[in-house]
């Protein structure tokens, strides 16, 4: 992959981006309304699924791999850009676009989009946006609300249906996607971020590996020593061999711990026993 081909968005031009969103856009709560349509009949029909920036987020490519009947890492070989930049503190995951000259989303069919029912979280949102007031001590954990995004061309603003908020974040099904997306940012936002804490390559990679490659960390979690070094639930280990989900709540609790020192795993007493033996 050349360094062309992969999506750039350095802090200073995301941060440009989030003030402009702080400034410019209107604010909307859960109740507030808009006119919104999208269907086949209008003009605009598939226009936007080309060139464009998708993140994708670790349940995103849970959603994509499953549907699509394979593995996370056949998955991000053949579907993912994986950014790399300097300054990097957390994974990076975006859906790559088709080699045409339209880059169009490899998903796009005939009849509009072949995944729709796993479409990833930025497909379902829009137009809405999502974001939170920086002016709080706990910076982007603030007060979150919501936005129109008008993107170039698109008819649906012109529609009659009629949307609140509320409304159209049910009908799109967000709500497995936020909870996911929640419990993801305790793990982007951790103050050890916040407080200037860096991750070393390697552990970077593992953090990649576990959220985002779950058929990958499934092997490491089942084929090495880990389960024998902590106490975790049996019911819950056997529910981690078949549950993608189950593997991606063990993954962001080990991440925690083993990242930020977050208490969210026990340490087996007899492993830890064992190690004060052989450290006697
Ligand atoms: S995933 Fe579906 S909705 Fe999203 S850009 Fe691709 S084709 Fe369009
Ligand atoms: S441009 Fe707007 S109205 Fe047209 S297909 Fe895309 S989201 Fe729907």
């Amino acid at each position: 992959m050349s360094d062309e081909e992969r999506p750039q968005l350095s802090d200073d031009e995301r941060s440009r981006l989030e003030e402009k969103i702080l400034t410019d856009s209107a604010r909307m709560g859960l109740d507030d309304r808009f006119h919104f349509g999208c269907h086949p009949g209008i003009s605009c029909f598939n226009t936007c699924c080309t060139d464009v920036n998708i993140f994708l987020s670790p349940y995103d490519v849970l959603r994509l791999k499953s549907r699509l009947d394979l593995t996370s890492t056949e998955f991000l070989d053949k579907y993912a850009l994986l950014p790399v930049q300097a300054d990097m503190k957390t994974p990076v995951v975006v859906l790559r676009m088709n080699d045409d000259e339209a880059k169009t989303c490899p998903f796009l069919g005939d009849s509009g989009c072949d995944v729709y029912a796993d479409r990833p979280w930025p497909c379902r949102m829009y137009p809405l946006g999502l974001a939170a007031s920086k002016d709080t001590p706990d910076g982007w954990r603030g007060e979150r609300f919501y936005f129109l995004l008008k993107e170039e061309g698109c008819q649906g603003f012109g529609e009659a249906k009629e949307w609140t908020v509320r409304e159209w974040l049910d009908d799109q099904g967000m709500d497995a996607y936020d909870q996911w997306g929640e419990a993801f940012k305790e793990l982007t936002l951790h103050n050890f971020f916040e407080d200037g804490g860096t991750l070393t390559p390697e552990r970077l990679e593992m953090f990649f590996t576990a959220s985002y490659d779950l058929d990958k960390f499934r092997d490491f979690v089942f084929e090495s020593t880990l389960l024998e070094r902590f106490d975790v639930d049996e019911d819950f280990v056997e529910e981690m061999r078949h549950s993608d989900e189950a593997l991606l709540r063990f993954s962001f609790l080990w991440l925690q711990f083993s990242l930020f020192g977050e208490k969210t795993m026990r340490i087996d007493p007899d492993a830890a026993e064992a190690l004060m033996g052989e450290k006697k």
